[in-house]
């Protein structure tokens, strides 16, 4: 059902765009609304309108949780189209376009295959973050098991002398 917080209005501080709410005010450096705030920070609540609108109605964002925008636009308050998830999870989603299913499985067979975090990332447009996520099954969930094993092992400390001699070099490409 489409809501937002009891303390903003249509017209006065978002706009209807389809079932979207549109914040009208403040933007920040990053692209979110954020509200004045003086009723929020007596009650706990973040400034981020979004988010202290959905906080309104399901209490605090669990730790280890953040908030995604399910209409993938930022400035949308509308709690109906905001949803908690595990932060990995989010990560995933921002990056739904890019990686599939079988770049997932790519990136397992090559990390398994000593190929560094840094020239994985670059090949699928990703950053290194993500790969070590998906290694770890954080992202991405549990899938390709039969080859993950292989790249947590190939992860595992010493570096091999393959990973060291690409480091080198990859670090010499990136001066
Ligand atoms: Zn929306």
């Amino acid at each position: 059902m489409d809501k937002t917080s009891k303390h903003f209005s249509e017209g006065q501080h978002y706009r209807r765009e389809g079932s979207c709410f549109i914040w009208t005010r403040y933007i920040n450096a990053k692209g979110y609304p954020v509200s004045g705030g003086g009723w929020a920070n007596r009650r706990g609540l973040s400034i981020l309108a979004y988010k202290s609108s959905w906080e309104e109605f399901n209490g605090k964002v669990p730790a280890g949780h953040t908030l995604d925008h399910k209409c993938r636009n930022r400035k949308c308050i509308n709690v109906a189209h905001i949803e908690c998830v595990p932060h990995y999870e989010n990560v995933r989603r921002g990056n739904k376009t890019k990686i599939t299913s079988e770049a997932v499985r790519e990136i397992l067979i090559d990390v398994a295959d000593e190929v560094i975090s840094a020239i994985i990332a670059d090949k699928h447009g990703i950053c290194q973050g993500q790969v070590r996520a998906i290694v770890r099954g954080l992202a991405w969930g549990n899938v390709h098991n039969d080859i993950r094993p292989a790249a947590i092992a190939a992860r595992n400390y010493p570096m091999g002398k393959k990973r060291a001699q690409q480091l080198k070099e990859y670090s010499l490409t990136k001066r």
